[in-house]
């Protein structure tokens, strides 16, 4: 990160109210992306860190609620929701899904910033003892520093594939179904593509050097999806 600076990603499809919003956050000294669609800020989550995310519930492309889920598969980063006035239904939604706040509009930059601060500061205590390594001997995946390695080895991943593996690697034993692994990695969930999470999965098994038919982590439960499997259960390493 080039500054210290908290960095905060904002999905807004209101031009207006997007601009006022940047511009205030600015000037308190916070570093923001902005994006007009959800499409646009799952992209963006996935490339980049940030701190905190300010998602409208109502988006073209992808709605707030797909984005927040897709962020939530991964990550528990602080998310404030926006919803307008009277969207009571839609705020328990949000909150449902994973969100750690919402704002009514409108709302003044002042709360929000205010919202903000107290968020940060609660993500700050509750991510101490984060684990950021999952460290299964042979294999060892850094999730913070992206990485993954086998055999001490590193080995370059998509983001897709990184993905796939931090999600199935994070629940050792758990069965994910094509379709969860759909949403979860390439966040959206069009059935045409459970096939491609079979090819990301066959390309994930040839970079890490797993057979699949004597797996050391990668499982295929048929008819069903994936698991991770790892004979050493992962090392609570931080760093
Ligand atoms: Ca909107």
């Amino acid at each position: 990160m080039a500054s210290d600076a908290k960095r905060i990603l904002l999905v807004e499809d209101e031009k207006v109210i997007r601009d006022a919003v940047q511009a205030y956050l600015e000037r308190e000294g916070y570093w923001v992306r902005s994006v007009g669609d959800g499409q646009s800020a799952v992209e963006e989550f996935e490339k980049h860190t940030f701190d905190l995310i300010i998602l409208d519930l109502m988006l073209p492309k992808l709605s707030g609620e797909r984005v927040c889920r897709a962020i939530r598969d991964t990550s528990d980063v602080p998310i404030i929701m926006l919803t307008a006035k009277g969207e009571v239904e839609d705020r328990i939604i949000g909150l449902e899904l994973g969100a750690d706040d919402y704002l009514i509009k409108p709302f003044s930059p002042r709360e929000l910033v205010a919202r903000v601060r107290a968020l940060l500061r609660r993500a700050r205590v509750e991510a101490e003892p984060q684990i950021e390594v999952l460290d299964f001997g042979d294999l060892v995946i850094d999730i913070s520093g992206h990485k993954v390695m086998v055999e001490g080895k590193e080995v370059d991943l998509t983001a897709s594939e990184f993905k796939l593996l931090t999600t199935l690697a994070r629940y050792p034993g758990r069965v994910y179904t094509r379709m969860e692994l759909v949403e979860k990695v390439l966040g959206y969930d069009f059935e045409g593509y459970e096939r491609t999470i079979d090819s990301h999965v066959k390309n994930l098994r040839a970079k890490l050097g797993d057979d699949p038919r004597n797996p050391k982590w990668l499982y295929t439960v048929h008819g069903v999806g994936y698991r991770f499997e790892a004979s050493e259960k992962p090392a609570d390493a931080d760093k």
